[in-house]
């Protein structure tokens, strides 16, 4: 009897924002160029390495668009903007005909004029407090579901039959005026009427809220008026299990990573930690959730979101304090390695600290698991991975190449 091979387990840990540019304040190196990594070296010396374009050569990903190319989705095809990303993110799963926005509780004058798109920056409680004065609002036979978010934001979804996602944001990104919200389709008119009237009804309700007469009388702002913007839909996309087959969860803790995993069906786990994952936080413990939660799964993605931040506050130097400790958690992964597993490092897109933001560079790709060919990359890098058999790879082609390591390929042909 022949026993056909063990089908592996594929974790990827995605470095947010990772790859970077030369850097002055390095002599020209890019942060992990000049960073000391045992253990990310290891992974690619021993195993497959090269660079990838998440979206596509010369495209700038966010977060959100790198992270459904890293799942094998093309973006391309299947992304629709960020509104239902972010909702999904606080835990608004919308479902396809589903319309969502991302919203701003922001301070008017009795003309609906703009004061403070912020509301001098409000935050929770008091936000959480005003969002239960607009729950359970219908308008034009269509249900508004509203959730608050980090400080002044807020995502909607409205449902009901006959909505399109084709129209224009009521925020005007200033003071001053509101864009009344339009569209050139009947679906779309009849969908910006809607909006209109629940952000004129949002000022009805919130205007004399208890919360709001308590901020006027501490001297803050009110928050009197919530304005939609960045309208999208739910994408109706085939769940990464059924696609792929695998069991599928992921680790993350920013809001729009698990809001994109969770559209694309893979379960959330819960993080003890109460970091949303801005700050440097703990990258071993981390670590450990994704290895035990492999245990149940077939597929984890992990992300870890702190050198995407050094790289929007152009620090070069806390780039590469960050980098070595996220070599001790790949140290962590070396250690508690099992055989039966594929792991990939790489990153969503770079964030060159020269810049302050997302740039189109290729970022590095290690792959390990027992037995693979060994090539001639030896570095953790932008230019070390470079060598490597992986070539320049496409971000939707890592889940393919992985399954195919992890033995959980199909035969095309006979
Ligand atoms: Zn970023």
């Amino acid at each position: 009897m022949i026993l056909s091979a063990v089908k592996k387990k594929i974790l990827i840990v995605v470095m947010d924002g990772l790859g970077d540019r030369g850097c002055k304040e390095l002599n020209g190196l890019t942060p992990l160029q000049a960073t000391d990594t045992p253990n990310l070296d290891w992974f690619t010396r021993n195993g497959i390495a090269g660079t990838c374009d998440t979206v596509d050569i010369g495209i700038r990903p966010g977060s959100d668009t790198s992270h459904l190319s890293i799942l094998g989705y093309d973006p391309l095809e299947v992304y629709t903007g960020r509104g239902p990303f972010e909702a999904a993110g606080i835990g608004l799963v919308g479902r396809p005909g589903d319309v969502a926005f991302r919203c701003n509780f922001s301070t008017c004058d009795g003309n609906h004029n703009i004061i403070d798109r912020r509301a001098g920056r409000i935050d929770k409680p008091d936000t959480t407090e005003l969002i239960k004065s607009l729950n359970g609002m219908k308008i034009d036979g269509i249900e508004i579901i509203i959730k608050e978010s980090t400080e002044h934001r807020a995502a909607m979804i409205l449902r009901g039959p006959g909505l399109s996602p084709d129209v224009t944001d009521v925020d005007s990104h200033g003071e001053g005026p509101l864009n009344w919200s339009k569209g050139s389709t009947k679906e779309a008119e009849f969908t910006a009427g809607v909006v209109n009237k629940f952000v004129k009804e949002t000022y009805d309700r919130l205007n004399d809220h208890p919360v709001n007469k308590r901020r006027s009388a501490e001297g803050l702002l009110p928050a009197n008026i919530i304005v939609p913007r960045g309208a999208g839909s739910f994408p109706d996309i085939q769940p990464f299990p059924e696609k792929h087959c695998m069991k599928a969860a992921c680790v993350a803790g920013v809001g729009m990573i698990k809001g994109i995993c969770g559209i694309c069906g893979l379960d959330v786990i819960d993080l003890p930690c109460d970091c949303t994952g801005g700050c440097s936080s703990n990258f071993v413990s981390k670590a450990k959730i994704a290895m035990e939660t492999l245990k149940s799964y077939d597929f984890v993605l992990m992300n870890a979101k702190a050198p995407d931040v050094c790289g929007h506050d152009r620090d070069p130097m806390l780039k590469c304090g960050i980098i070595k400790r996220l070599d001790e958690m790949a140290g962590y992964f070396r250690e508690n390695f099992r055989d039966d597993m594929v792991i990939v490092f790489t990153a969503d897109h770079s964030t060159p600290c020269s810049l302050g933001d997302h740039s189109g560079d290729p970022v590095p790709i290690a792959v390990y698991t027992p037995g693979n060919v060994m090539d001639d990359a030896v570095t953790f890098s932008e230019s070390g991975c470079s060598h490597g058999r992986i070539g320049r790879i496409r971000g939707k082609y890592i889940v393919p190449m992985c399954m195919d390591l992890a033995d959980r390929a199909e035969k095309f042909g006979a």
